[in-house]
């Protein structure tokens, strides 16, 4: 038998898309998975003549790493594209769903902001660079002001991480936007020169920034991985130690020994601490430190005329100060029409998150009447839901708070001896599925170099 080049351990969207860009490049891999599917947080469920999406809904086109592994997979003819209503997106302020400004124009007409907020935007341009590293929270006080903190960044903050903008590091959660500020010294000026700059080139490039799923939801993703993978992902294959050999690594796990050159941990943070203890003592201490607030993702299935809104957009987020617990709520059957039955209308709606991670103890009954008292008033909601469906993720999305890139940097110093192993989940660089696939790509060719180095 041909010996294993890489073994990668976890079939989330990370292992998948690693083990299948060094697939690609001509590597032997085999991929270790715990439980009895593929995916990890990504899963669909077909439920009541619904299709739900338990983890995440959507993925961004926003790297040239996805086009590649959609086009690798042969999937291009499933891509399904959201609804172009999707770019409506609602923010609640007293109570009312409010749509977000999209365009100037509407941005200086809208009654999410006072007209005092909107002035000071002009001062934007002229505030200073932060010296120090900043809260999220801090960055968008600073620089735009409190209103848009709570009214714009908290709601945003909350549909990305369900994070608190306080804890947040503004560097490691939101990089983008922080680099806008480093390089351009301003947000504003740095979005328009972008925004001026991608409109030069929009003929050459394709287009990026696109939401998008697949006809089967993103479940179909996960099984075209698991497809092309075949014989080489392992279910049921808990990973329980590491051992470094004189040419590699030896992986033990609930079904016996592999042995390989390369390993690739695509396990949450806590897992990795755990596998890497044995190596690195108290310094997997940083992985330990980095916070996963449980999250609730709720769909719920209404008669059409039993929902006052128009349902006309990507969805609603619910900001802090409106002091409700749910975070917000996607709609989901607006965003992809055929995912309830005719004259129905399918919501997904999440709750818990770093402010309120006692809700990860409460009963699904508790979840779902919080959640309809929550959203009632906001969505006119006129009688109960046909279908309830209430997907528990008890540690769900790491937080990039402060100190995270200086945690990362000490785990990198720590694991320097520890050669042929990496690490590559959404604890570090990214937490969607588009960061997932494209770290897996930047991953596969580095290691793919490495290996051509060393003939
Ligand atoms: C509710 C929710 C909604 C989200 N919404 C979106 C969204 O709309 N868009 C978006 O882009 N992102 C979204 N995200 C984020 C995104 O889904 C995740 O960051 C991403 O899927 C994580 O992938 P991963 O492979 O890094 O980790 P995981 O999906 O956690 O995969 C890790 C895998 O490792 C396995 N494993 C664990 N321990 C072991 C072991 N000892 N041995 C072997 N295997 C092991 C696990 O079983 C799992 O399959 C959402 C996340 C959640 C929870």
């Amino acid at each position: 038998m041909e010996k294993i080049q890489t073994l990668v351990v976890g079939a989330g969207i990370s292992g998948l898309s690693t083990a299948f860009f060094l697939q690609q490049r001509g590597q032997r891999v085999a991929v270790l998975e715990a439980s009895g599917r593929a995916g990890g947080n990504i899963q669909t469920l077909m439920y009541e003549g619904f299709m739900l999406e338990a983890g995440p809904n959507t993925l961004l086109d926003n790297d040239p790493a996805i086009a590649a592994l959609i086009d690798g997979l042969g999937l291009r003819a499933e891509v399904r594209e959201a609804n172009s209503e999707a770019k409506r997106r609602y923010v609640v302020r007293n109570g009312q769903a409010v749509q977000l400004p999209g365009s100037p124009p509407a941005f200086l007409s809208t009654t999410l902001f006072s007209p005092a907020a909107k002035f000071r935007l002009l001062a934007e341009p002229f505030i200073g660079r932060a010296q120090i590293e900043e809260s999220v929270a801090d960055f968008v006080r600073r620089r735009l002001g409190q209103e848009f903190l709570d009214w714009a960044i908290d709601p945003f903050v909350s549909g990305v991480y369900a994070g608190d903008p306080a804890r947040l590091s503004v560097q490691a959660a939101t990089p983008k936007v922080y680099a806008l500020e480093r390089d351009h010294g301003s947000l504003l000026v740095g979005a328009l020169k972008k925004a001026f700059k991608a409109r030069k080139t929009e003929v050459q490039t394709t287009p990026v920034g696109h939401m998008f799923s697949f006809d089967r939801g993103l479940g179909q993703l996960v099984d075209a991985l698991a497809e092309r993978l075949g014989d080489a992902l392992h279910l049921h294959a808990t990973v329980q130690g590491l051992q470094h050999t004189h040419d590699g690594w030896q992986v033990n796990t609930s079904q016996g020994a592999f042995v390989a050159q390369n390993v690739v941990l695509a396990v949450p943070a806590e897992v990795c601490a755990a596998l890497l203890e044995p190596f690195l003592g108290v310094r997997v201490q940083p992985l330990r430190e980095i916070p996963y607030p449980p999250v609730m993702s709720v769909a719920l299935g209404f008669r059409r005329e039993d929902v006052a809104h128009a349902l006309d957009g990507f969805g609603v987020l619910i900001p802090a100060k409106e002091r409700v617990t749910t975070l917000g709520a996607l709609f989901s059957s607006t965003l992809f029409p055929g995912r309830a039955p005719d004259g129905q209308v399918l919501l997904t709606v999440f709750i818990g998150g770093r402010r309120h991670e006692d809700v990860g103890t409460w009963t699904d009954e508790a979840i779902v009447a919080r959640v309809l008292a929550d959203l009632g008033p906001i969505l006119g909601l006129r009688a109960a839901p046909l279908m309830s469906h209430v997907q528990h993720w008890p540690r769900a999305i790491p937080q990039y708070e402060l100190g995270h890139f200086e945690r990362m940097a000490a785990l990198d110093e720590a694991m320097q001896h520890l050669q042929g192993l990496r690490m590559r989940a959404n604890w570090r660089d990214g937490v969607s599925v588009s960061d997932a696939i494209r770290n897996g790509l930047v991953l596969a060719t580095a290691l793919q170099e490495l290996q051509a180095q060393m003939l």
